[in-house]
């Protein structure tokens, strides 16, 4: 471990701010959001001229585009509540009724996921000794390890056949994450809870449906009218956050009970005292303001790995591409060797991502799996990803148009011994009240879970500054610290 030198508190300790949140990503822009509404004086701080962080959305030549987030899966009230009152809901744009359908890459070709539990098991997706497999997930006991990976849980409860065809190529796409090296606990909480408690995953997932306790949150699929940045600019216009974009945190130095935090911008360098801190931003740059205040807490938030990755739009002539594109779009399994991670079929999903007669195919490369992918230049990133589609979707034409965006720190990968590295930053934490670490590496990389962890941070900065949270929320929905995203 590093040296565990902690700076002292030093005297001189007026309040500008309730609270100064660091990072205007949705990390940020949604904590700032449940403080305000909560009556908590707010300011917050983004390095960009710009906020929203990773999520951006492109609108030119008549295709919508989004360099991160593509859309939200919600089951969570936090996040239910949170649109209806910020008037997000009225711009809310439902994925289009005949995307339901998701594709795997089976030997070369789309197979359709079938989503009935029945229907499932019939699919052409299994072998007879894989399908049996499952059904004995049952009879299965109790197992595993402190530090089980994902691979190690699914093929022990499921089967390999399960892990290698499905489980696997959702935890390389939409987690860029690895199976073999990400932890079970960690990536997949639910599943895991599931074990524990019930002794088998069918068994939970029976209770849970005869309790009826996924039915009060159905899941739905949505973004927005223009885009994810929708949310971002509702957020970001949230009267009582004073936002500040072009400031950048540059130095953080706790006193009697606030803390100081300085930045620099185009003013120049400028200092807040706040009663609480939330740093809204990547591992790398949290560890960075933190190295003066607790070297041990920066070296466990520099030791968190993120994947690099890749995006890739494709605007095609609809006529060209022979498939009915009748779904989601796809996910690829590692065993079919095949360069892209996912295929996202943006224009089926949500109407207005193309100009009529046109399509808008977003891939996904790099991850855990390939993270070479990312230093492939433009044309080799675009050459792959076509060259790929092609037998898939029967792809007779050429692109219209062609956009690509890197992101080296795209997503934190839960490997390792992620929540004991969770515990010991919480352990960390705790003798430095007013400090919160609200970002992507902790509680859940989805749009979802950071509204969700937001909520839980201002119910606790709430309580500490002596108001009591207005929260509406059930306590079962709260987000457990390290779930990735299931
Ligand atoms: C390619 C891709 C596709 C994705 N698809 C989906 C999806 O379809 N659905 C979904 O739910 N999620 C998706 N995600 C995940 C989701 O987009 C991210 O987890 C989320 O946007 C991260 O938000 P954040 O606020 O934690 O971090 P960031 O977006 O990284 O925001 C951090 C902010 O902090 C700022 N900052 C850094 N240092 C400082 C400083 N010193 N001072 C001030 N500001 C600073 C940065 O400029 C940045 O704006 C995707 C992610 C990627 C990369």
């Amino acid at each position: 471990m590093i040296g565990t030198a902690r700076t002292q508190r030093v005297p001189g300790d007026a309040a500008d701010v309730d609270v100064l949140v660091v990072g205007g990503g949705i990390s940020g822009l949604a904590t700032a959001w449940w403080l305000q509404r909560e009556g908590i004086t707010v300011e917050l701080w983004e390095r960009d001229a710009r906020p929203g962080g990773k999520i951006r959305t492109d609108a030119a030549g008549g295709y919508v585009s989004e360099r991160a987030a593509a859309l939200m899966m919600n089951f969570r009230p936090e996040v239910t509540q949170l649109l209806a009152e910020s008037g997000l809901d009225a711009a809310k744009a439902p994925r289009s009724a005949g995307a339901a359908r998701r594709y795997l890459v089976e030997q070369g070709r789309l197979v359709a996921v079938p989503t009935a539990m029945g229907a499932m098991l019939g699919s052409p997706l299994w072998s007879a000794r894989g399908r049996l497999r499952v059904l004995l997930e049952p009879f299965v006991p109790r197992g595993g390890h402190a530090g089980e990976t994902v691979s190690e849980f699914v093929s022990r409860r499921l089967g390999r056949e399960l892990l290698e065809k499905a489980m696997e190529p959702f935890i390389a796409g939409p987690l860029a994450s690895d199976p073999d090296r990400a932890e079970a606990r960690a990536t997949l909480p639910r599943l895991k809870a599931l074990e524990q408690r019930y002794g088998s995953i069918a068994a939970g997932v029976l209770v849970h449906k005869l309790l009826g306790r996924r039915t009060a949150h159905p899941t739905e699929t949505f973004s927005f009218e223009g885009g994810m940045a929708t949310l971002i600019r509702v957020l970001a216009a949230t009267p009582g956050v004073r936002l500040r974009a072009g400031r950048a945190a540059t130095g953080l130095e706790p006193r009697a009970s606030t803390w100081r935090v300085t930045g620099c911008g185009a003013q120049g360098e400028c200092a807040v005292s706040a009663r609480h801190v939330v740093l809204g931003v990547p591992a790398s740059a949290a560890a960075q303001l933190l190295v003066p205040v607790d070297r041990e807490l920066a070296g466990l938030l520099r030791g968190i790995e993120y994947a690099p990755l890749v995006v890739v739009h494709l605007g095609l002539p609809r006529p060209a591409i022979e498939h009915p594109l009748d779904g989601a779009g796809f996910l690829v399994p590692r065993r079919e060797g095949l360069p892209l991670n996912g295929n996202l079929w943006m224009s089926s999903l949500f109407p207005g991502r193309a100009p009529e007669g046109y399509a808008l195919l977003t891939s996904y490369l790099g991850g855990a799996r390939r993270p070479q992918a990312f230093d492939w230049d433009e044309e080799r990133a675009i050459s792959t990803v076509l060259a790929t589609l092609k037998p898939l979707l029967n792809i007779g034409g050429t692109p219209a148009i062609a956009r690509i965006h890197r992101h080296r720190y795209a997503l934190p990968l839960y490997h390792g011994d992620y929540l004991g590295r969770l515990a010991a930053i919480d352990a960390r934490l705790s003798p430095l009240p007013g400090l919160h670490l609200v970002a992507n590496y902790r509680g859940g990389v989805s749009v979802r879970d950071r509204i969700a962890c937001g909520r839980a941070a201002a119910g606790s900065i709430a309580t500490a500054l002596g108001k009591r949270p207005s929260a509406t929320v059930d306590a079962q929905s709260s987000p457990a610290l390290g779930a990735a995203t299931a």
